[in-house]
């Protein structure tokens, strides 16, 4: 059961020393009860105080590391079931299939088109991060052969093979980059897991039922094993679904915690063939509850909504998306380049700068501290305001390094044109268009 701040400040050190971070300890122990910081981050707790609150404070959801380096990635880790009651903490991965039974012209095109999908948004990059591998026994290509292409592609893998020997083979030739070994259920759970720790990768546990599930993973604990994701697809899309939310609310409102590590689900066994209908269902199932979600194809087509819904689910709702105001020079301005100012919202930042680099024109973007707030939002709150960008101006010493007089303001301020020109002496101000699509043109005119 979870545990109150008051229990765990009763056996905190009571220094009120602030190494945490934390005011007092009493601060300290409400995060923690919160789960918003881990206990280890006191240095003083006694042994048997830990020894008590560590199992308790534990999340109900485990994190799993796979990838190894830079490539790394952590799954679950997830405290809540619905993301406005607290930030969900691990994006859902998404990865690509390939599989034995398919030839060889099939497997290059799969190949390339994993590679195709890569671009930044909001500092974010959006790429397919995994490649999920399964084995056929009646399959045309070498398994061991084909992991081997996949490991080429640098992204992390799921090796699905429910043969322990098939499956070792196959980790001998990629077990460094720690993928996931997904294949234990109840009739060889044993011999793959001996498989999964020799290697030191994750083993992916699946089941008939939830029930069998359940059990598999209850055993594969007792055997020491907790480096675990549970594959939750089932028959069919209501059983995927079933599964995919029942464990997570066992794991998360009823503390169940067999039931507490990420999930897999594929959708390559519950809609092979129909890939709009796979594009649906990533979308469902990144919303309820795939840590994981395979997929035959993600081109653009897919992964520009898919990304952006996954961006806004997994930022921080508390915290805005901002960039770091100042000056930021684009196609090679220099001090004589035109200026233009905008907010240091995070999305209007990466909408500007992209359609002024599309201009071609060199321009010094000025960005405003603006609280990560929108032009009409932060305009409204009086923290884009014809004084607030005199002072920012001011402070940043523009007129020092920049000698260009012209300043660009958004035309959902232009209200401000008349206040700019009086409180800055000497600049022109020029009304940019509504949207930052219409700016390539205005810029192009301009110049
Ligand atoms: Fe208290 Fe430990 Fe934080 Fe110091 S580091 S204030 S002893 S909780």
């Amino acid at each position: 059961m979870a545990l109150k701040g008051l229990d765990i400040f009763k056996l905190s050190p009571k220094k009120n020393c602030k190494e945490c971070g934390c005011p007092t300890c009493m601060a300290f122990s409400m995060k923690v009860a919160q789960g918003a910081v881990d206990i280890a981050a006191c240095p003083y707790f006694a042994p048997e105080a830990l020894a008590k609150l560590s199992a308790a404070t534990e999340p109900p959801m485990k994190t799993i590391k796979v990838g190894a380096g830079d490539a790394e990635l952590s799954l679950g880790g997830e405290t809540v079931l619905f993301r406005h009651e607290k930030t969900f903490v691990s994006r859902t991965r998404y990865a690509m299939s390939l599989c034995t039974c398919m030839d060889d012209e099939t497997v290059a095109q799969k190949l390339e088109d994993i590679k195709k999908v890569d671009y930044e948004r909001i500092g974010e990059r959006m790429f397919v991060e995994m490649v999920y591998v399964n084995y056929s026994a009646d399959g045309k290509q070498d398994y061991v052969e084909l992991v081997k292409k996949a490991a080429e592609t640098g992204r992390i893998l799921i090796l699905d093979c429910k043969d322990a020997e098939i499956a070792k083979a196959a980790l001998e030739v990629c077990k460094d980059g720690k993928p996931i070994l997904n294949g234990a259920d109840a009739s060889n759970y044993e011999a793959m897991n001996a498989v999964a720790t020799a290697a030191g990768v994750v083993l992916g546990v699946g089941g008939a039922d939830l029930s069998e599930i359940h059990d598999t993973v209850e055993k594969l604990e007792g055997l020491g094993n907790k480096n675990l994701v549970i594959d939750v697809t089932g028959a069919d899309v209501k059983e995927t679904f079933k599964n995919a939310v029942q464990i997570r609310k066992a794991a998360i409102k009823d503390g169940d915690r067999t039931f507490g590590y990420p999930s897999i689900v594929n959708l390559h066994k519950i809609a092979a063939g129909d890939l709009h209908k796979q594009a649906a269902l990533l979308s469902l199932f990144t919303m309820k509850y795939g840590s994981v979600i395979v997929a035959e194809h993600i081109g653009y087509a897919e992964a520009l909504p898919l990304y952006g819904l996954r961006q806004n689910l997994f930022t921080d709702p508390q915290k805005p998306m901002k960039v770091e105001p100042g000056v930021y020079p684009l196609n090679g301005a220099d001090e004589n380049s035109v200026c233009l100012t905008t907010v240091d919202f995070a999305l209007t930042y990466f909408l500007v700068s992209g359609e002024l680099e599309r201009s071609g024109v060199p321009v010094n973007l000025i960005i405003n501290d603006a609280g990560g707030l929108s032009v009409l939002t932060s305009w409204a709150a009086g923290k884009f305001s014809s004084s607030s960008i005199a002072k920012f101006f001011q402070e940043q010493d523009i007129e020092g390094k920049i000698k260009s007089r012209k300043l660009i303001i958004p035309g959902k301020v232009a209200v401000l044109k008349g206040e700019l020109e009086a409180k800055m002496p000497g600049w022109e101000i020029i009304i940019a268009p509504n949207e930052a699509v219409q700016l390539v043109k205005f810029m192009k005119d301009f110049a």
